[in-house]
């Protein structure tokens, strides 16, 4: 729609960031415009019509997002966050990196056993964080209904690493 090319048009492509030859798309204008924010979480409130009891986001960008997804839909916040920044006890999953692994963590003990989760992270690109996120939050006894994001990167794989789950994006690019 017309109102998606704008918001589109709020996030800036950034050349040879972080590094040579990657192209990072910035949400910090898209964040900063008022009314872009709030079009973004409403928008992504439709992804929950088949019902959630939580939203979990993935640190850092997926909380900016998803705490007030949550607020919106009068549910609940989980953090995903990265590796030693919560108290325990904590489930961990590492991942595989382009170079390296990482680890996500979530605190055990704040899902309740077949509660409804809505994972929600700002870009999707290969897929690699959102799967990792999803493993976490099954191995936590939660039911993931969904996996959303602000912005998908085509043609990256993403999509097929989250197969067999709901995946809804609000926007796209090459
Ligand atoms: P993936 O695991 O390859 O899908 O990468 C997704 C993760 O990296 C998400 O947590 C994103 O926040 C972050 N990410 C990857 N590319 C970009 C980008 O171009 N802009 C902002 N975040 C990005």
């Amino acid at each position: 729609s017309e109102r998606a090319a704008e918001v589109l048009g709020l996030i800036r492509d950034v050349p040879d960031y972080p590094q040579p030859g990657v192209t990072f798309r910035d949400i910090t204008g898209l964040l900063a415009d008022g009314r872009a924010l709030g079009d973004v979480v409403d928008s992504l409130a439709a992804f929950a019509a088949g019902g959630v009891d939580l939203v979990a986001g993935l640190e850092a960008r997926g909380f900016l997002i998803g705490a007030p997804l949550a607020t919106r839909l009068g549910v609940g916040f989980l953090p995903l966050r990265k590796a030693g920044k919560l108290p325990p006890p904590t489930e961990t999953v590492t991942y595989d990196l382009e170079y390296g692994t990482a680890s996500i963590e979530l605190r055990t003990g704040t899902l309740q056993q077949g509660a409804r989760v809505l994972i929600v992270d700002d870009v999707l690109a290969t897929g690699g964080t959102a799967a990792a996120g999803v493993e976490l939050v099954e191995r936590c006894g939660g039911v993931v209904v969904g996996v959303a994001f602000l912005l998908e990167l085509d043609g990256l794989g993403g999509r097929s690493r989250l197969a067999g789950h709901q995946v809804d994006t609000l926007l796209r690019v090459e």
